[in-house]
């Protein structure tokens, strides 16, 4: 690292923030990316997609003088790879592509990626230059998605489960399981760590995993007490159709919720645009799927 480096610096619209020795918080247009620094040399966690990876390449370049060597994908999700190829294939020299065999299998399903040239066993400990990285499949977002943790620098970088400073975008991320994603969330405050990255909002830390398991508790709890107080009986004359007796259902089981979350959530920024769709998850994980 160069002397002089600024902690916090915006270049042409990419934010890099300092988190630990090694690594920095990178956000361009609403997404964000890891940058692991060792000397001239950057591993990005993450290509993003839409321009914003070689955005952040150049950023990282011109303000902390690292080339992009390596890049890893954290989940087979297009919006965090798809810039992978074109920073693979405009790069000054070898780019390293890795990924655990989980997210590997996933990825030749998404336009824009470039195949791992390193496969990585669940729990492998990469050394990028000095600089441990843990990879480890988590789920709870995908099923391929995989934390890495720098455990020297307390730094754990976890993708699209946890949103700081915000409310949880819409249905939790789209999780597929609240049960997975409340599993994967408990499990990262089962390890040692500092500061989070998390692809969206703000750097955070470990009270905003807890809070996000708090949330989902008041919200259980509020939706299991709404559903016994509006069984489907009362919404049998509401539609000709069971979905639509079962749409009248949510939407009375959500106003419901959402007033009674409002007290203690409601000044969290996007909760009035998320929490109505978290409510519907709920719903459906304790009527269906829980
Ligand atoms: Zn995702």
């Amino acid at each position: 690292m160069t002397g002089g480096v600024r902690d916090r610096v915006t270049t042409d619209g990419v934010t890099l923030e300092r988190v630990s020795e090694h690594a920095w918080w990178a956000q361009c247009e609403g997404y964000q990316t890891t940058a692991v620094v060792s000397g001239t040399a950057a591993l990005l966690l993450d290509p993003l997609s839409g321009g914003r990876g070689p955005r952040i390449r150049d950023a990282v370049r011109s303000v902390l003088g690292a080339d992009v060597t390596a890049v890893a994908y954290s989940h087979a999700h297009r919006d965090h790879a798809g810039d992978a190829a074109e920073l693979v294939g405009t790069a000054r020299g070898e780019v390293a592509v890795l990924a655990t065999r989980d997210c590997a299998a996933r990825l030749p399903r998404l336009r824009g990626t470039v195949a791992p040239t390193r496969l990585l066993d669940d729990g492998a400990v990469v050394d990028f230059h000095g600089i441990a990285v843990e990879a480890c499949v988590v789920g709870g977002h995908t099923v391929d998605s995989t934390w890495f943790r720098l455990p020297e620098e307390g730094v754990l970088h976890l993708i699209d489960l946890v949103h700081p400073g915000q409310a949880e975008f819409d249905g939790f991320g789209m999780a597929p399981d609240l049960g997975d994603y409340r599993a994967a969330l408990r499990r990262a405050l089962e390890v040692d760590w500092q500061v989070l990255t998390a692809g969206h909002g703000l750097p955070g830390t470990r009270a905003d995993v807890t809070l996000v398991l708090d949330y989902l508790a008041d919200l259980e709890a509020a939706v299991a007490g709404v559903l016994d107080a509006r069984p489907p009986q009362q919404f049998a004359g509401a539609a000709s159709h069971n979905y639509g007796r079962i749409e009248a259902r949510v939407a009375a089981v959500q106003e419901d919720v959402v007033a009674a979350l409002t007290p203690r959530w409601g000044a969290l920024p996007g909760f009035g645009e998320a929490a109505p769709s978290h409510v519907k998850r709920m719903f459906a994980h304790l009527v269906w799927f829980g």
